[in-house]
Formats: C-alpha cells, sequence, structure tokens
C-alpha cells in the first residue's frame, strides 16, 4: 500500500494491531486493506462569471461486504484520494462495530465552499451526483453530510439522482431535512451516542455522569450537544473551547445559555458565565471526562502528561495520535474510540434509511430508544472484547469490526 499517504498508514497501523491477535488469514488480511472501488471524477461547472471550472471529486468504496458503502461528503480545499479513502474505511469499522448493515464509504470534492454562490454549490453537487451516480442508491451506496456539506446539499444529490431514475428515491442519501425523509433525531444523535457511551464507561469504571466534571473541545454539532446531554445527566461541565478560544467555570457552565452566546456571537468567547479559558488549557482542565469534539490529531505528545481526566470520550474522528493513544494506556487512561463514540451519528442515518425504505417514519422517542439499544450493545460487546484480549477499547472495537467483516467475507466465499 506504499502508494497510500501517512492518513492510511495510521489506519493500517490500527488494523494490524487488532488483525495479529485475530490471526487473520493473509488473503483476508489483503482483502480488508484494499479499497473496493476507488472513483475519480471531474466536475465543470459553470461560475457565476461565466466561466467553466473544473472541480475534482471522489468517491471511495472501502468495502461493501455487510451492505451498501456508507459514508458522508466532503467539500474542502485540501480534500485527497488518501483522505477519502482513509475515511472510508474508518466508516468500514465503525458501521462494522455498531452493528449495521452497511459497507464503509466516503466522497469528497476539491473546493472551497466557503467563496462559491448558493447556485455555483447547486451545480457543483448535482454535476458530481451525475458524475457517480452508476455507483450510488440505496442498494449500492448512499452518502450523507461530512464537512462543509449539510441537509440543503443532501436535498440536491436526492433531487439530482431521483430525475435520473425516473422516480423519488429518498432511501439515496441520509442527513436530508425530515420534509423530505430525515430521520428525528439525526441532528442530536451523534452527541446523544457519545453521552450513552460516556454514561456506560463511567459506571464500568466506578463513577457516574452525575457530579462528574466535564470538558469539552469543540462546541459544534457533537460537542455542544454532547455537553447539553452530559450536563441534563448531572455532569458539571467546567471548560468549553472552539476555533476562537474558551470559557470555564469551576461550578458548572450555563449550556443551554452557551448554546444561545454561540448562535449569535459564533464563538464561545466572551461568555458572561464563566472565565476565558485558552485552547490549549481544555487538556489540563481538572475534569474526570474530556470529550475532544473538534478535529483531529488534538490530543499528541505535546499535551498528553498534562491530562488529568481519567475517561476520554473521542466525540472527534482521529482526535488521538497513535503515540498519545500508547501513554494515555500506559496512564490507566480509559478511552472510548472514536469508531465507537461517535457512531451514534452514522446509526440514526441507518434508521433514516430503515424509514425511508419502509415509508413509515419514527416518533423521536422510538429513534432515540433505538439508538440508545445499539449504542449500549455496541459498547458492551467491545468492552467484553477488551477484558477477554487484555486491550484497550479501541484495539477491542477494531477486533470487533474486523471480526466481524472477516467472517462474513469467508461465508460469503471467492467470486471469480
Ligand atoms: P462542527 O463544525 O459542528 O463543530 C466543530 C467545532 O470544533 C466548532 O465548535 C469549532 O469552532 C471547533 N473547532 C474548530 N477548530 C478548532 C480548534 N482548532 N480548536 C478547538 N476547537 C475547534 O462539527 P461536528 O459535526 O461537531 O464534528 C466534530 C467532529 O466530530 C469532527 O471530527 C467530525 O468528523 C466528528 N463527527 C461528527 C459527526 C456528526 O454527526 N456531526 C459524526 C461522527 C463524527
Amino acid at each position: 500500500m506504499s502508494s497510500y499517504g501517512t492518513l492510511f498508514s495510521g489506519m493500517l497501523q490500527e488494523f494490524e494491531g487488532a488483525a495479529r491477535l485475530l490471526n487473520l488469514e493473509p488473503g483476508i488480511w489483503q482483502m480488508l486493506t484494499h479499497p473496493k472501488r476507488q472513483i475519480i471524477v471531474s466536475c465543470p461547472v459553470q461560475m457565476d462569471s461565466g466561466e467553466i471550472q473544473v472541480f475534482t471529486g471522489f468517491r471511495v468504496q472501502y468495502n461493501v461486504t455487510l451492505g451498501p458503502a456508507k459514508g458522508g461528503i466532503r467539500y474542502h480545499p485540501d480534500v485527497t484520494l488518501d483522505e477519502v479513502t482513509t475515511l472510508a474505511a474508518w466508516m468500514t469499522w465503525k458501521c462494522a462495530v455498531a452493528q449495521l448493515p452497511f459497507g464503509g464509504g466516503k466522497g469528497g470534492v476539491i473546493c472551497d465552499p466557503t467563496k462559491m454562490s448558493k447556485r455555483e454549490l447547486e451545480a457543483l453537487t448535482r454535476r458530481y451526483t451525475a458524475e457517480i451516480i452508476d455507483a450510488i442508491g440505496p442498494d449500492k451506496d448512499v452518502p450523507a453530510p461530512d464537512v462543509n456539506t449539510n441537509e440543503q446539499v443532501m436535498a440536491w444529490f436526492s433531487d439530482t439522482y431521483s430525475m435520473h431514475v425516473g422516480h423519488t428515491s429518498t432511501a439515496v442519501v441520509t442527513g436530508k431535512p425530515v420534509e423530505m425523509g430525515g430521520s428525528l433525531g439525526r441532528r442530536e444523535a451523534t452527541g446523544r451516542g457519545a453521552m450513552i457511551v460516556a454514561r456506560e464507561a463511567a459506571r464500568h469504571l466506578g463513577f457516574s455522569l452525575d457530579g462528574s466534571k466535564v470538558a469539552v473541545q469543540g462546541f459544534g454539532n457533537v460537542g455542544a450537544i454532547g455537553a447539553q446531554l452530559m450536563a441534563e445527566q448531572g455532569a458539571v461541565i467546567i471548560g468549553v473551547t472552539d476555533w476562537k478560544g474558551g470559557v470555564q467555570n469551576p461550578t458548572g457552565l450555563d449550556i443551554p445559555k452557551l448554546q444561545q452566546w454561540v448562535a449569535q456571537h459564533k464563538t464561545v468567547a466572551g461568555f458572561p458565565g464563566g472565565e476565558p479559558l485558552a485552547a490549549a488549557d481544555v487538556f489540563t482542565l481538572d475534569a474526570e471526562i474530556l470529550m475532544p469534539a473538534a478535529l483531529e490529531k488534538q490530543i499528541t505528545l505535546d499535551n498528553v502528561h498534562d491530562i488529568k481526566a481519567k475517561l476520554i470520550v473521542e466525540g472527534a474522528n482521529g482526535p488521538t495520535t497513535t503515540e498519545a493513544h500508547k501513554i494515555l494506556h500506559e496512564k490507566g487512561v480509559f478511552v472510548v474510540p472514536d469508531i465507537l463514540a461517535n457512531a451514534g451519528g452514522v446509526t440514526t442515518s441507518y434508521f433514516e434509511w430503515v424509514q425511508d425504505r419502509h415509508g413509515y417514519f419514527w416518533t423521536e422517542k422510538e429513534v432515540n430508544e433505538r439508538l440508545e439499544a445499539k449504542m449500549c450493545q455496541a459498547f458492551e460487546t467491545v468492552l467484553k472484547t477488551a477484558l477477554e484480549y487484555n486491550v484497550d477499547m479501541r484495539v477491542a472495537a477494531y477486533i470487533v469490526a474486523i471480526g466481524r467483516v472477516a467472517t462474513v467475507t469467508k461465508m460469503r466465499g471467492m467470486y471469480a
């Protein structure tokens, strides 16, 4: 796999640790470390100026052994094939850990949406959809939002696909507006899933969310909702940071008021219900629980030694470097890894797909109860595996995921 970049190599390291413990056969090892399909497309778009610009887009279906590929579409200037392939691999393991009938996929377009008009974004989305249309569909590959894509982009995507196939297809994407087949509870699902695994991990470690001090990096969809739901369980949110700064209060921040502040000011910085907190200091607060919910590679060798939390819940994808994770393990910090901790989002995407295919929609209470059951089941299975193999939760999550995909790969046999 030497043609891949550093992100994919990092994923392979995580894979190898677990695959060795599973005594994975060399052939299956080879199959699970090669992406099934990588599509590169050129998307010409007439810009508002009248000129034609050609954007490069990717869609990777890493593995579809368990079901249709599932994974978001990212619009960003730094998108690369290596990044999209790695994210598609992570989606494969995340869906398998959560025991969803999905494989892993991911898409991306190299573009800067902050510099594009709404019309240009719509034109790009429709052309990208048309370019990959043969590879997608409710039984083949079901995209969703990711960085810089949202419900509106999913609505355009769904409409373009529907016009091509000649009928309205809601189940071709998830993360749609509720009015056109989206699921209630989807917006809160990742934060809710993170709260559920935090609660289960705390119980395993002999404490409770009620009264526990929590620090959160990132106050967006995952961080803000995760913090809100933990606070509703009695947790005391003592510090929060975002792209611009942070705020702390040892007796607890008022999260609903902080959300109102962020809606107006676009940052937690300056919130009057606490004192300023420097971005880097969120990791060193005297908290029992730390939830990184911003970006990748935030917990590193530079800050890992100062972390006081005994429980880390990875709301973000890839927030801890491999080296830092080793130190956390040695220090006895319990880390709920990303592919388990933030699986609530894709789990509710699965519920959206199921509801679309049935044409029958659930109440928010039903969605949340089913999410609770799925997350608890996934947590229990990974914990049991960690104890059985005497490994940390990250290796255990990979053992569960790879084990499930490998078992079905062997059952299905070789098509040749
Ligand atoms: P978001 O854009 O809603 O929020 C991101 C937050 O991180 C914002 O508050 C932003 O200010 C903050 N942030 C950005 N740069 C920062 C920095 N340098 N330091 C501190 N804070 C910074 O994004 P989100 O949907 O909440 O996603 C957050 C993470 O969770 C990402 O890694 C994403 O891949 C992962 N994730 C999200 C979902 C989902 O359903 N939204 C599902 C699975 C995983």
